[in-house]
């Protein structure tokens, strides 16, 4: 590819993706693009595999069909003479690197502070010096407001704060794409707001995003498109506010109806 069609390549391109665990077929040819800068929030029942597409998108699962991108870079294979060749997992960690993942729970390391999280990243696997990485993560943490709580274990932090830091350390790493996997599913109702501002100031500070949630509010007033899936289909897709005011399909409709 020239480099002019590599720039304005989607961040994410799926097209026609399919994942099956054995006889279960998970994804079914999810096809969709998630342009440079902008917001996707992805929704739908349960077990409709939404987790599943977003660890495809990381390479945690290979895809079986259909081809996925990532900044114009085929996930999980390379090409070659037209034949696809299944990645190595080094390649694949090289890819995942520069994707950043934020899940319903947070998995802080426990036994590090807020800091020491955010920081082990960047020193880890981006060989970033130790002063460098913690000038960093200083900056990181004031961003999501938690600065006062740099030197606090995981376990003295509200559900909200955790998910906070686990947002400031996946930023650590420089990523070109965050996906959030139903980041406040697992927070008290009062714990939400705080972790969608940090997701909404992240969204205009122009970052990509591709956000699984039930927050339709967010989805709402951030995403720039809402994409309804249900058992590894996307059903239908569109701008949110449209969208949700006039859903099409009654699968759709089924689903909003019983979120309120
Ligand atoms: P969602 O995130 O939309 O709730 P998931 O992607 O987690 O859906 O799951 C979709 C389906 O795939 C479910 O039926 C789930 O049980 C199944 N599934 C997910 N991961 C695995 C796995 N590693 N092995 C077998 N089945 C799986
Ligand atoms: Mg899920």
């Amino acid at each position: 590819m020239t480099e002019s069609v590599v720039a304005a390549a989607p961040m994410v391109l799926a097209d026609r993706v399919c994942k099956n665990f054995g006889a279960l077929q998970v994804l079914k040819g999810i096809s969709l693009e998630v342009q440079r800068g902008k917001v996707l929030t992805l929704v739908g029942p349960s077990g409709s595999g939404k987790s599943t597409f977003l660890r495809c998108i990381n390479h945690l699962e290979q895809v079986n069909a259909g081809r996925l991108y990532v900044d114009g870079d085929l996930v999980g294979y390379r090409e070659k003479n037209g034949k696809l060749y299944e990645m190595h997992e080094r390649d694949a960690a090289l890819q995942r690197r520069d994707i950043g993942m934020v899940f319903q729970h947070f998995n802080l390391f426990p036994h590090r502070t807020a800091l020491e999280n955010v920081i082990e990243a960047p020193i880890q696997v981006r060989g970033i010096r130790k002063a460098e990485a913690i000038a960093r993560a200083e900056e990181l943490l004031e961003r999501v407001g938690l600065s006062a709580k740099r030197n606090a274990y995981p376990a003295q932090l509200s559900g909200g704060q955790q998910q906070r830091v686990a947002i400031a350390r996946a930023l650590a790493m420089d990523p070109k794409l965050m996906l959030f996997d139903e980041p406040t599913s697992a927070l008290d109702p009062e714990l939400v707001g705080e972790v969608l501002a940090v997701m909404r100031e992240l969204a205009d500070s122009g970052m990509t995003m591709l956000v699984v949630t039930h927050e339709m509010g967010f989805a709402r007033e951030v995403a720039d498109e809402l994409v309804f899936m249900d058992a590894g289909v996307v059903v239908e897709s569109g701008p949110p506010r449209e969208l949700l005011a006039n859903p099409q399909h009654e699968r759709t409709q089924a689903f909003l109806s019983r979120l309120l």
